[in-house]
């Protein structure tokens, strides 16, 4: 049975103190609330203090984005080591604001997956259309191809560490979400391609997020799609409410 997981992606938002904060509210206000598992992603500085506040809860911490090196001169960078050195185990990678800002590629997010599946991370992996796809029709194909340009040279056994996060990128912070049944045309098509790839078993156990505007009225009616596993959530994960209200919508 693949899991149900809910995660928020909190971008460049909170300080030490308001990182600290929201997640005192959210250890009181989401346990034993849900058997999903809740990931959090606060920003580089405030991952170590996150660890220590979430000490004794289910709420897991990841990182935003990592460097693929081991080590080295890479000025600014963050590097898996790091990371699991202050017990984060997972990371999102390939954002499409990384995509976007940062010039991140299909080629550049393969070596981050492999530094992070080689440090035994978990792996939340994004991607998804832009609104130009969709529009001419190309949204399946652009979704393939980053599958399998940044994500399908790994082995059958490291999919037991990689979560999906399909996040169409006009729905990204826009207020424009998805319909359920755009979601989970996309994730029926996300399962069937990977069962090409690899077999129907990895297919049928990987958990396929859906991310892009999702907040408390619309939770539900998306989480309640066959193949939509949760939502990697943005804005409304900044607030203690908003996110308590999707957790609980799965
Ligand atoms: C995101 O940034 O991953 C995201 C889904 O943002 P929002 O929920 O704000 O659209």
């Amino acid at each position: 049975m693949r899991k149900k997981i809910v995660a928020g992606n909190w971008k460049m938002n909170k300080n030490l103190a308001e990182t600290k904060a929201l997640l005192s509210e959210l250890k009181t206000k989401l346990t034993g609330s849900t058997d999903a598992e809740i990931i959090v992603a606060p920003t580089f500085t405030n991952l170590h203090s996150a660890i220590e506040v979430l000490e004794d809860s289910a709420i897991t911490v990841a990182a935003q984005n990592m460097h693929q090196a081991k080590n080295g001169a890479f000025t600014g960078e963050i590097s898996a080591d790091m990371l699991k050195s202050i017990e984060v185990k997972t990371v999102i990678l390939g954002h499409s604001e990384r995509r976007a800002y940062f010039g991140e590629t299909d080629k550049l997010l393969a070596e981050k997956v492999n530094a992070a599946l080689e440090h035994n991370m978990t792996v939340i992996f994004c991607f998804g259309e832009e609104l130009q796809d969709r529009k001419s029709n190309n949204h399946f194909s652009v979704v393939e191809n980053q599958l399998k340009n940044g994500l399908f040279h790994i082995s059958s056994g490291d999919w037991k560490n990689v979560i999906l996060a399909y996040e169409p990128v006009w729905a990204i912070g826009t207020g424009e979400t998805a319909s359920p049944e755009q979601a989970q045309e996309m994730h029926a098509f996300i399962r069937k391609t990977i069962s090409e790839a690899y077999d129907q078993q990895i297919a049928d156990e990987v958990s396929i997020l859906y991310g892009g505007s999702v907040k408390p009225n619309n939770a539900e009616e998306i989480f309640a799609k066959s193949d939509v596993d949760g939502g990697l959530i943005g804005g409304a994960a900044l607030d203690t409410e908003s996110f308590a209200a999707i957790v609980e919508a799965i």
